[in-house]
């Protein structure tokens, strides 16, 4: 492809509402175009990555089994009503209506339509498993919409529904998906880690996210570099830290102090004198129609998706000083387990803390040398705090660390919850009628791209990873009016074409610099820079996109030198 002739508008300027490399980058670089908020065009560039990314993904679910179809994005209410979701999806599905005014959606996810496509023609236990994918632009009305392709409101997904008779068939299902994606993100060259989607303690069914790393990611993971542990913070497991002083002391007698004034932690630990982890702080919550306690160490946060499926309530909502002013009579700064009106849920380290300090549901006074036990019975003593770096991994009691990362793909064991509510059943060996057991995977495949930039990029712009590089390699004459260097340039560029290789001919009449700025800011990862000088010599300069170093090797032996650094001689 000659440069002169290719459609992709490089801005100088980073726009102004791009917050994020990948953003500002795809951008700049003629890769994406927005349309409206969260909806882009993806230019010829950005088009030749993603196939290069999708053909990966397809490749590894067909070795794994999967067939390949493609389902309609118009889905009719009816089907969203069978399942239930219809009224529980809520704002961010797209709703329209056909002129007869019957109610449909644009396609947030298909497990409406696949397990009503499976189910009609799916009978018996013989034709199952079967692993359905897809490749299709998805439509979520997402409430905020940003960072270009992380979170669109149109973007490409994979979606594979696997279909099995049992669970044990699931699992199997579960595995071949599971590896499948380390192999996807492995191949794409990204730095991941898979995550425990839902925590093991709580319960609930498997699912695994995968996490590309990187700072401007949204979810928070810990993660164990001593195993594989890894999870989102808000769902890791969390061990006591048995650390605290006073393990041993003896329990002194429960006292209670005047503290005009004292409402936070930092007043506690300032007036009294203690330190942050000898502190008790409990906050109430409304969880459907009832107020409760939750209490947690001084220094900790309190994760309220624990809480919520440890009471498991639809609405949890912390109370404010006005509301706990009005049902409970004190500020919330005095609030505290002992003696308290309503029921208390303590974190596992409270139970490890001996003689600490705490409200005491009065107005201007604190408790000193409470102990859970002696003074008070918690409903239940469990796991309610945020994960933090320097906790021990529940797995091998090593040190966690935490880091960002961008959610890229997610699988789940969705059991019988669709095929249960669509009534959708095979036959199994015995004749009997059974719901199918499913499970469903999913790729960002919009998402993914973008991730790889944040991986990979510098000042000067992307660095595309090899293998999905829109471009392999770029030819850049210094001079486009000199006719030597052209016709050096035109030559090499049919002998890597011959390849097989994916070339580009910078052949506009544009300064050195120029062609180089752009060059880089592209990312295409072998640049040869055909000039004058070295021509004179017959030889011409490669430079990789990731390193600084140029290097001049003899015109004849550029097509291999190529081919070596793309590692793709045979
Ligand atoms: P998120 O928590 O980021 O909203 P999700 O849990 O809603 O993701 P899934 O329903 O599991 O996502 O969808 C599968 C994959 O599709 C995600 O892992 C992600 O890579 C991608 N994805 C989801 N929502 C978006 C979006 N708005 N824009 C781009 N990609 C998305
Ligand atoms: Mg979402």
């Amino acid at each position: 492809m000659k440069s002169s002739e290719m459609f992709n508008p490089t801005l100088r300027e980073v726009p102004s509402d791009a917050e994020i490399v990948s953003h500002q980058l795809l951008l700049r670089a003629g890769f994406i175009r927005k349309t409206s908020g969260g909806v882009y065009s993806y230019l010829p560039l950005a088009f030749r990555v993603l196939k290069k990314i999708m053909n990966i993904v397809r490749e590894e679910m067909d070795r794994a089994g999967g067939q390949e179809l493609l389902m309609p994005i118009i889905q009719p209410a009816e089907l969203w009503q069978e399942s239930g979701r219809w009224d529980v999806y809520g704002d961010e599905m797209f709703r329209l209506k056909d002129r007869h005014n019957r109610p449909f959606a644009l396609g947030p996810t298909h497990e409406e339509i696949i397990t009503t496509l499976v189910n009609q023609d799916v009978h018996s236990y013989r034709d199952l498993p079967l692993l359905l994918y897809q490749i299709q632009n998805k439509y979520r009305d997402e409430i905020r919409p940003r960072f270009g392709l992380m979170r669109g409101r149109e973007f490409i997904m994979k979606d594979l529904y696997s279909f099995d008779i049992d669970e044990d068939g699931l699992g199997i299902s579960y595995n071949k998906m599971y590896e499948a994606y380390n192999r996807i993100f492995q191949r794409l060259n990204l730095k991941y880690r898979v995550v425990e989607a839902d925590s093991g303690a709580i319960g609930g069914n498997e699912s695994h996210e995968f996490m590309v790393l990187a700072d401007t990611g949204e979810a928070e993971i810990v993660y164990c570099d001593n195993c594989n542990y890894a999870a989102n913070v808000e769902k890791a497991v969390c061990l006591a830290d048995k650390s605290s002083e006073g393990e041993s002391a003896a329990l002194e007698p429960l006292e209670k102090v005047y503290t005009p004034g004292v409402r936070t932690v930092e007043d506690v630990m300032r007036e009294l004198d203690v330190p942050v982890h000898n502190i008790a702080k409990t906050l109430i919550y409304w969880a459907d129609g009832q107020y409760i306690g939750a209490v947690v160490r001084g220094d900790r946060e309190l994760n309220e998706i624990k809480l919520k499926n440890l009471l498991g309530c639809n609405n949890l909502l912390i109370a404010d000083e006005s509301q706990v002013r009005q049902v409970l009579g004190v500020s919330v700064g005095s609030l505290g387990p002992v003696g308290a009106e309503f029921k208390i849920y303590a974190d596992l380290e409270i139970a490890e803390m001996k003689n600490f300090v705490c409200g005491a549901n009065e107005d201007s006074y604190h408790l000193i040398n409470a102990n859970l036990g002696r003074d008070f019975v918690p409903e239940m003593i469990v796991d309610l705090r945020n994960a933090v770096e320097g906790d021990r991994c529940p797995v091998c009691e090593g040190l966690v660390g935490t880091t960002r990362g961008i959610e890229v793909g997610h699988i789940f064991k969705l059991g019988t919850k669709y095929s249960q509510a669509m009534k959708a059943t095979f036959l199994d060996s015995a004749g009997q009628e059974r719901p199918f057991v499913m499970g469903c995977y999913g790729i960002g495949v919009s998402r993914t791209m973008a991730a790889s930039v944040e991986q990979n990029s510098d000042e000067d712009g992307i660095i595309w990873p090899i293998p999905i590089a829109p471009y392999q390699v770029i030819i850049v004459p210094v001079n486009a009016k000199k006719s030597e260097q052209m016709e050096a340039a035109c030559s090499l560029y049919e002998q890597l074409a011959e390849k097989g290789l994916e070339v580009i001919l910078d052949d506009r009449d544009e300064r050195a610099g120029v062609k180089f700025k752009d060059a880089d800011l592209t990312g295409i990862p072998v640049r040869i820079t055909i000039g004058p000088k070295a021509l004179q010599d017959n030889k011409v300069e490669i430079k990789k996109r990731w390193e600084k170093e140029v290097f001049l090797v003899a015109i004849e032996e550029a097509v291999s030198q190529v081919e070596d650094i793309l590692n793709i001689k045979e």
